[in-house]
């Protein structure tokens, strides 16, 4: 038999005591269990950890300009980065000139000898493209940037500093198609024309394609109430497709110095058409469990596996396994997700993937204010995906979610913080950026990722990442044809003959089964559903040969059977 005590951990309450408070998430706190209990695997997972990190640093490539400029970025956000912003530019710089946005890769526009006080109009610029705006390179003044809809009528974009000599530099994905005017100011928005320096708007990114993820969201439950509606697992999915795509309307209310920094990553998510055998699957599985509580914080490991009253996994290269099940966080603040990295999951194949309460999943049901809204999954998705906290974890302004577009932060956020919001790591304008997945703010303010978040996603899943193989996964393609080489295997008719009275077995469940009785003209005597894998059927029909068939949304299976 297959080993599956390999990861309990011990019993840790008293470690986990001191962060229930506020540990809605709990991958910090599962990866502190490991390093305690098993300081070999607990090494492993930071070699992969690194190996990632090193992806990332690589990803950079894609910028044409900014090669090697990951540290400097790093150390320019710990010490000021988007946090050194005093204020929000008003629209009144003087026209300096006009130009078209660049459209290939590389591709620039560039003002020379602009002054601090001018503005220019930067036509078509196109929406869902990332455009670097920089004075990076000069050192002429302390620049700052904000940006305009063209005529002023919206600030949609600003920043003071990001990369060396306190110049600016936005990453900017435009919502609309249009032009754009992007103002120059020294820092404070002052006007200085005693110096000039060259302005930049470079294309310096092109859209990946999109990747669809195939889910599997497997349900385990103890009471009925936990037994959660496929009504309530597809509002979970629909949040994840409009988070992944910055399609959520939600975005509109981001703070506008925030929301120029947020970002389309270009996910999207199906539950599953294909089980790991190639049979068909509405994506959800659902068992029962005498276990009315999944204790992880305590070192509890079952949910992942069968024999311990959980669910094993579906294969991890090819899906993202969503459990959902009991968890302590709620009513008790505490643990309502749990999101393995992707650098975790290669190290413990068993429990890649995320784990959520049953009241913090959807946005009906069972879901309950302040986590109705599926933002916990989409955070922990984002843990699979390879980001971290936004507070990076450490209360001392020295953690980093290495993403260099996100203010610097303490710790968590809580409750539904009011913009602007300054903590000790970003004491000025804007403060810190809670409205970001990624914190712990309730559901209704978290509205988005930024763009360097995306790179670190890119770096799981695309040029060959840990999880490369969701993107080529076939989970999400209608299974078709199936059962042709595993007839005999998908269902029974026992006995057969029989005199009416029959019992047809399903060996796989399928997508709502439907069972017809076909006599041999084609006509249908008799249909039903199929609920359970066992349905005890009683017919009074003519002693003859008639044909079974059962279908589901996509495929069917006749067998023959003979009443006599
Ligand atoms: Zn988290």
């Amino acid at each position: 038999m297959k080993k599956r005590s390999l990861f309990l951990f011990p019993f840790l309450i008293l470690t986990f005591t001191s962060l229930a408070q506020s540990e809605q998430c709990g991958i910090t706190t599962f990866i502190n269990n490991i390093k305690k209990s098993n300081p070999e695997l607990y090494a492993k997972i930071k070699q992969n950890e690194k190996e990632y990190e090193k992806k990332v640093r690589e990803s950079n490539i894609t910028f044409v300009s900014d090669k090697n400029s990951y540290e400097s970025k790093k150390f320019n956000h710990r010490n000021g980065g988007l946090s050194s912003i005093q204020s929000l530019c008003g629209y009144n710089n003087s026209y300096f000139g006009v130009g078209a946005a660049p459209t290939v890769l590389g591709g620039s526009l560039v003002a020379n000898n602009i002054y601090g006080g001018d503005y220019i109009t930067v036509t078509n610029m196109i929406a869902g493209r990332t455009y670097r705006i920089s004075t990076c390179g000069n050192n002429d003044f302390d620049t700052q940037i904000t940006v305009y809809t063209s005529g002023g009528t919206t600030c949609v974009a600003f920043n003071d500093d990001l990369c060396q000599n306190n110049q600016a530099e936005i990453y900017f994905t435009p919502f609309t198609t249009g032009n754009y005017d992007i103002l120059l100011d020294e820092y404070d928005c002052q006007s200085t024309f005693i110096v000039s320096t060259n302005l930049i708007v470079e294309l310096d990114y092109t859209p990946d394609p999109i990747i669809t993820i195939p889910v599997v969201v497997h349900v385990v439950w103890n009471s009925t109430t936990q037994n959660i509606s496929d009504a309530q697992i597809n509002s979970q999915i629909n949040v994840l497709n409009q988070d992944f795509r910055r399609t959520n309307t939600s975005i509109s209310s981001a703070p506008i110095p925030f929301k120029g920094f947020s970002t389309d990553m270009r996910y999207q998510f199906c539950l599953a058409q294909q089980d790991p055998n190639g049979y068909p699957t509405n994506g959800i599985t659902r068992t029962f469990t005498n276990k009315t509580l999944f204790d992880i914080p305590s070192g509890d490991s079952s949910i992942w596996f069968s024999s311990l009253g959980g669910q094993d996994s579906w294969d991890r290269t090819k899906y993202l396994n969503i459990w959902v099940c009991n968890l302590p966080g709620i009513p008790n603040p505490g643990l309502i997700g749990v999101g393995t990295f992707p650098w975790l999951g290669l190290a413990v194949p068993a429990i890649d993937g995320v784990v959520a309460d049953y009241q913090a999943f959807g946005t009906m049901g069972t879901a309950v204010a302040p986590t109705n809204l599926g933002k916990n999954i989409t955070h922990e998705v984002g843990h699979y995906l390879g980001l971290r906290h936004i507070w990076g974890d450490e209360a001392n302004c020295a953690g980093s979610d290495s993403c260099f577009d996100t203010p610097n932060q303490t710790i968590s956020s809580s409750g539904t913080p009011t913009f602007p919001f300054t903590d000790v790591c970003s004491p000025n304008y804007p403060g810190i950026m809670f409205n970001n997945f990624m914190d712990y703010s309730d559901d209704i303010s978290k509205n988005m990722f930024t763009f360097f978040q995306f790179v670190r996603t890119d770096a799981a899943i695309r040029n060959g990442g840990i999880r490369a193989s969701l993107a080529t996964s076939p989970g999400c393609i209608p299974s078709t044809g199936f059962y042709e080489n595993n007839f005999n295997d998908f269902f029974t008719i026992f006995p057969n003959p029989s005199r009416g009275k029959f019992i047809i077995t399903q060996q796989k469940l399928i997508n709502n089964p439907v069972m017809e009785i076909i006599n041999v003209l084609g006509e249908v005597l008799y249909s039903s559903k199929l609920k359970d894998t066992k349905t005890e059927i009683n017919l009074s029909i003519p002693p003859g040969i008639y044909l079974v068939k059962v279908s589901s949304e996509h495929n069917f299976v006749i067998r023959k059977m003979i009443i006599d």
